[in-house]
């Protein structure tokens, strides 16, 4: 007999099996053979021991496994993402490496971002490497566009009802009279035709105030600007959990969710930039746990319901824009992000996931049979609707 047991690595379940020998004296040993991991234990050996053995090796695990996948997943396809940094949307294409170890190589190509990684890269931490690049690499695409187009930030601001309202402008030479006005992550964008005078440019901001500093109040800080300090707050299942930081000798920041609280030790030399981005990605990293026991459990729950075919595989994704998707090989995907929102939400968009095995597309069937096993589901659709774009990280 053995036992099973899984763990999430670089977005992905890994199942296995602990084999016990009372032979065995020391040593673990892992062999995956096909789709099956299985890793020898000594007789007397800790689940969490094994889990541990199994996450040092997770990266060896996941490349032996999709060597074996089925050609579709394999990862061959190039992967891509955008940062949104100051107002530019940099987009760029990912090439897993497996000769790279620890560093990230960047390349500006024909105005294309190429973005070189050790092959189980997470995408936060490409993220993040894009978003420390980020001037280098704005000055090296301006050089593929026309001069005429080459943008320096052009920063302004107007003082309405007491209060000031800063806004970039952006000239388009495609836009040729109206002005558009949008409010991103706590940036006010004003678009306008590039011959644009400055005063025309004030003037509509002054007439949309009120709509930008509404939407100003509800855009939440850029995940980045967290400050991780005491008193501050992250949700976890719809309730937000205040943050007690405390100094301890630690290599890096380790969070606990203890009597209502995040409790985060953090090594005392982490200081600045680096302190927030090893807080965030410890964050990041603790959440996305929890969304995949989450997940699964639900999953579990409403599989004998909504079940077809083969069990799906759940993976755990940092996905900006969507909340889940489910694939026609019958993968689901989810936003590592649902774990911020409360309980039945996270319900919701796993059922709704669940039903696209029956139904594909959002047509009348599908909300017939989303209406018949969750009758509120368009009461939970608007309130998750109403959490769109508040979450931090
Ligand atoms: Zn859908």
């Amino acid at each position: 007999m053995f036992e099973r047991d899984r763990i999430s690595a670089a977005g992905t379940v890994i199942h296995y099996e602990v084999h016990r020998s009372k032979r065995r004296k020391k040593t673990l040993q892992i062999t995956v053979d096909g789709q099956t991991v299985r890793v020898a234990v000594p007789w007397k050996i800790k689940t969490r021991e094994a889990r541990e053995f199994v996450r040092k090796h997770a990266a060896w695990i996941i490349k032996s496994l999709s060597h074996l996948a089925p050609p579709e997943r394999r990862r061959t396809r190039p992967e891509s993402d955008s940062v949104r940094v100051e107002g530019t949307t940099i987009k760029y294409e990912v090439i897993r490496s497996r000769r790279l170890k620890r560093t990230f190589r960047f390349s500006v190509e024909r105005g294309a971002v190429w973005v070189e990684v050790p092959w189980d890269a997470y995408p936060e931490a490409i993220r993040s490497a894009v978003r420390i690049r980020a001037p280098m690499i704005i000055s090296q695409l301006s050089q593929y566009l026309p001069k005429s187009r080459r943008k320096v930030t052009e920063r302004d601001s107007v003082r309405v009802a007491g209060t000031t309202i800063e806004y970039e402008v952006h000239r388009s030479s495609r836009r040729k009279k109206s002005v558009q006005i949008r409010v991103e992550r706590g940036v006010v964008l004003v678009v306008v035709p590039s011959v644009a005078k400055s005063g025309v440019i004030r003037r509509a901001v002054r007439d949309r105030a009120e709509w930008i500093l509404n939407k100003l109040s509800q855009a939440p800080p850029e995940g980045i600007q967290k400050r991780f300090v005491n008193g501050e707050s992250l949700p976890y299942l719809g309730e937000d959990v205040r943050i007690v930081v405390r100094f301890a000798d630690v290599p890096s920041p380790e969070i606990r969710l203890d009597d209502g609280r995040f409790r985060v030790a953090v090594p005392p030399n982490l200081r600045g930039k680096r302190r927030l981005e090893a807080m965030r990605q410890a964050f990041i990293e603790w959440y996305r746990e929890r969304a995949l026991d989450q997940v699964t459990e639900c999953v579990d729950r409403w599989w004998p319901k909504l079940g077809r075919g083969g069990r799906s595989r759940v993976l755990i994704r940092n996905q900006r824009r969507r909340w889940g998707s489910c694939a026609s090989d019958g993968t689901i995907r989810i936003n590592w992000r649902v774990i911020m929102l409360e309980p039945s939400l996270i319900e919701y968009i796993v059922v709704h996931e669940l039903a696209h095995l029956s139904v594909r597309n959002h047509s009348p069937d599908f909300k017939k049979l989303m209406a018949s096993v969750l009758p509120d589901f368009r009461d939970r659709e608007k309130r998750l609707g109403q959490t769109e774009g508040i979450l931090p990280l």
